[in-house]
């Protein structure tokens, strides 16, 4: 098979100083962890409801919360389900799990029942951690020798057991995957793999002890929990944890609190160059874009009218981070970048498809060799993502390989209909996606929230607008108008449901 190797320049380019050896020297993340929380200890850590907590107190948080679950029987290799708000609570019973040797399951508190169950019986934990109205009765439902307590780990106290002590290889993780597609698989992260994800972003990003990162992203995720929480824990620096996005919110703490850092969804963004005083973003060091297409129209949009080169970058929960554009260089619109330091990523020549190896890949799916043995091939993990590749090595998501709608035996891929429609003035937001269709076997259709007080544009408006820009069979024969298009909470569209929604034109 045909295969084009990229390689990495993100670590070569002179800036900031920083050395992360001593931590690395650890193999872990907890010893990573251990060696920065342990120095400087009145530095303030974590903001969260109008208070900070130091690194001292923090660890002393994460003993007691060790100390409480051991006594209560949990040990090296137990898994413990957590669900809750972002809070320092939450942190610090992640942060205890991970150094007692637990193996955390991070879950979306949105979750119904039933989805709940599926991650209960695959995963098996011994014990749940969590906050929502009654999950606990849920949870006791479908396994009642599970423990079930709040993040606040209301348990009697015990004394602090042996912490830090896991091997480099031992299971640390079990994310299940946001499915988009298909019911999640857990994804088994191990204390490597986790290090060696926040270091390479540490490394390309010059991410450093003095930088202090807005984190308003969900910690059931890897955008908020695997990059977000364990970098500012890795490189020693600090956050303002709040529990959900809004403008007004963001942009007013980042200044308060002069964080230097912002990591977004790009529906965060959108609402944020709309934002008055959305200029504040750019007295930050980085902000970065990450977990679906940001459109580079909105790119160029951030730019112009705030002065901020948001930094797009490219990942996956069983990968962790493995594209970003430059930190120093050109952050090019539409692209996701260059691969990062220590990320082997080839293109498949025949389908475009990323493959990716390298230490921050995850070990596998939890219980299921099967769907293991097809994502990893000889050591190569198959993202399922469409990429093209520029002349000075930039990488594209063109679409992922599940989206690719056949219309007519043609090959379309929604992102390149939707990244030209969204430049229609009435066009807000749109989707794009196949539908059945007797004719064509599939039909190009778009799902378009127009621009508030215009009406949705029709299909021969559509058609008249892309003429020139897009191949005949690449427009749109449907145009369905929607008042939101339906998303994950990370902001990813969910196509089976849209394809649900069937209010034709
Ligand atoms: P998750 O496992 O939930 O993090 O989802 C990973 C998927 O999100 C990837 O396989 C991509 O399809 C998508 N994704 C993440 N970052 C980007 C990006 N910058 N541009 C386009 N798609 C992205």
């Amino acid at each position: 098979m045909g295969r084009t190797q990229i390689r990495s320049w993100l670590e070569h380019l002179p800036d900031r100083t920083f050395d992360y050896s001593s931590s690395l020297e650890q193999k872990t993340l907890v010893g990573a962890w251990k060696i920065c929380l342990e120095s400087k200890s009145s530095k303030p850590l974590f903001y969260h409801d109008d208070s900070w907590i130091s690194r001292s107190e923090f660890l002393e948080k994460t003993n007691v919360i060790a100390g409480r679950l051991n006594s209560a029987g949990l040990i090296t290799g137990d898994r413990v389900l957590i669900s809750g708000k972002t809070s320092v609570d939450l942190a610090a019973a992640h942060v205890a799990c991970l150094r007692l040797g637990l193996v955390v399951i991070p879950v979306n508190g949105a979750y119904q029942k039933l989805e709940l169950e599926h991650v209960v019986r695959d995963a098996q934990p011994r014990a749940a951690l969590v906050d929502h109205d009654n999950w606990a009765d849920w949870i006791s439902d479908i396994d009642k020798n599970i423990l079930v307590k709040t993040t606040a780990v209301d348990l009697p106290d015990g004394p602090v057991p042996q912490l830090d002590d896991v091997t480099p290889d031992a299971p640390a993780l079990i994310v299940y995957t946001s499915g988009t597609t298909g019911r999640p698989k857990g994804a088994v992260h191990t204390q490597a793999s986790l290090l060696a994800g926040v270091h390479s972003v540490a490394l390309a990003w010059r991410w450093i002890e003095s930088d202090r990162l807005l984190l308003c992203l969900p910690l059931f995720h890897m955008h908020g929990l695997g990059l977000g929480l364990h970098g500012t824990l890795f490189v020693g620096g600090s956050a303002v944890l709040q529990t959900k996005f809004s403008s007004e919110a963001v942009l007013s703490e980042l200044i308060k609190h002069d964080c230097s850092m912002f990591f977004g969804v790009p529906t965060m963004y959108h609402r944020l160059v709309e934002s008055p005083g959305a200029e504040v973003l750019n007295s930050l060091r980085l902000c970065v874009s990450g977990s679906a297409p940001l459109s580079a129209d909105l790119h160029q949009r951030l730019k112009n009218n705030i002065g901020v080169d948001v930094l797009e970058r490219y990942g996956t929960t069983e990968t962790l981070m493995l594209i970003s554009n430059p930190y120093n260089g050109e952050r090019r619109s539409g692209s996701v970048g260059i691969p990062l330091p220590g990320v082997e990523v080839i293109l498949d020549e025949v389908s475009g498809e990323i493959l990716v190896r390298g230490p921050s890949v995850f070990d596998g799916y939890w219980g299921n060799e099967q769907a293991t043995i097809e994502a990893l091939i000889d050591g190569w993990f198959h993202t399922g993502d469409l990429a093209e590749i520029d002349e000075d090595g930039y990488l594209s998501i063109v679409g992922r390989a599940k989206d690719l709608i056949i219309t007519g035996g043609f090959n379309v891929y929604p992102r390149e209909v939707e990244d030209v429609l969204i430049v229609h003035n009435d066009i807000a937001e749109i989707a794009v996606a196949g539908i059945q269709s007797e004719e064509w076997g599939e039909e190009v259709a778009a799902w378009v929230v127009p621009v508030q007080n215009s009406t949705c544009p029709t299909v021969s408006e559509l058609r008249d607008f892309a003429m020139d820009l897009l191949t005949d069979y690449k427009i749109p024969r449907r145009v369905i108008g929607v008042s939101s298009l339906p998303r994950n909470s990370l902001g990813k569209v969910l196509r089976y449901e849209l394809k649900e929604t069937t209010a034709y034109e």
